[in-house]
């Protein structure tokens, strides 16, 4: 199928659409860009931020250090706002400085795949009112698993992933942008630093134009407008209600087998738990022990966790009874 043959056009419609219905949308602008999760990230800070712009990054996990290294690379001066590994994001400490100045963007992380915290969303739209900022979210982990509304949020742009909750091969990222911050990228005094990712080139070929930019990754096009349908058959709210419940099992589970949580419950993030590993257990052998003898893969800790906290994902279709009860049995007898 060719990627301006009418049938594949009206697929992309379709695409598009859905999409809108996943974010919780009605933004025009959005679309997948034809690369993994990080590209969404890069699209929206290159689009949105010129050289001597000033940003406001929170950062409690490896993807907000991300974001702020890719908005420092688009000349920005980005000023950082930390909270602790396993910890959720203080919002009166962003408020603070909020308050010292204005900024073009407030961005930060949904879902913290790195340490498994899920942060709430609320205060920030005030917070960034107060600095005048378009607030930019990493959805990447969340989309499809955790509830996310970016209209109802005020959210001005997002970026999601299509191999994490939406359980798609990885390869696109799907983007939206406000009408607001689509103003911001129409009264830009300098180009784009990015030609690939540059929003007001793609936005015409997904918008009614279709004027050639790239060639579309067709393929992956099909497999997200399939991935997106079936997480439409099943609802979103049914969806994130199943990804609930099997998290709130699988922690009983391994609380019950003697590992502990160190994320607090309150801001434990469904699709992905962060787990101690126990005292002089070897975290390498367990998981290549995990994976060779019974096929399942658990993610290793990242940054401060590296060597001391497992990463169990249920996300998408991954988040089974069965795959629970794997995972728990496999554990119990891989610590003995
Ligand atoms: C996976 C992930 C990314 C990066 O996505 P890639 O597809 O690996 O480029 C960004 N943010 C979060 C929160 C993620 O979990």
């Amino acid at each position: 199928m060719g990627h301006l043959d009418p049938y594949f056009l009206t697929l992309l419609d379709d695409t598009q659409s859905m999409l809108r219905e996943v974010f919780g949308t009605k933004n025009a602008l959005t679309l997948p860009i034809s690369a993994t999760g990080s590209a969404g990230m890069e699209t929206c800070f290159v689009n949105l931020l010129e050289a001597g712009d000033r940003a406001l990054i929170c950062r409690h996990g490896v993807f907000g250090g991300r974001m702020a290294e890719v908005a420092r690379r688009c000349g920005a001066e980005v000023t950082v706002v930390d909270a602790p590994w396993g910890r959720a994001i203080d919002p009166n400490d962003v408020a603070r400085i909020a308050k010292g100045g204005a900024f073009k963007v407030l961005a930060l992380v949904h879902a913290e795949t790195s340490t498994g915290v899920l942060q709430d969303l609320s205060p920030f739209r005030s917070i960034a009112d107060s600095c005048g900022a378009l607030l930019v979210v990493d959805a990447v982990t969340s989309l499809g698993g955790v509830a996310i509304e970016i209209d109802r949020m005020g959210i001005d742009a997002v970026y999601s992933g299509t191999q994490k909750c939406l359980s798609c091969p990885p390869g696109l990222s799907p983007v939206s942008f406000s009408e607001r911050a689509q103003g911001v990228l129409e009264n830009r005094k300098t180009p784009v630093q990015s030609w690939y990712f540059d929003l007001t080139l793609i936005g015409r070929y997904f918008g009614t134009e279709r004027v050639y930019h790239h060639t579309a990754p067709v393929n992956m096009i099909y497999a997200l407008h399939e991935s997106l349908r079936l997480v439409l058959e099943e609802g979103l709210h049914a969806r994130y209600r199943r990804h609930r419940d099997h998290a709130r099992a699988l922690w009983a589970g391994l609380e019950g087998i003697g590992i502990a949580l160190p994320v607090e419950s309150s801001v434990r993030l469904p699709p992905l738990t962060l787990a101690q590993i126990p005292e002089g257990v070897d975290d390498r052998k367990v998981r290549a022990r995990l994976l060779d003898e019974h096929g399942l893969e658990i993610g290793g800790g990242l940054g401060e966790f590296a060597g001391k906290a497992w990463r169990i994902g249920l996300m998408g279709a991954s988040s089974t009874p069965r795959h629970i009860e794997l995972c728990l049995r496999a554990l119990e007898e891989a610590l003995g």
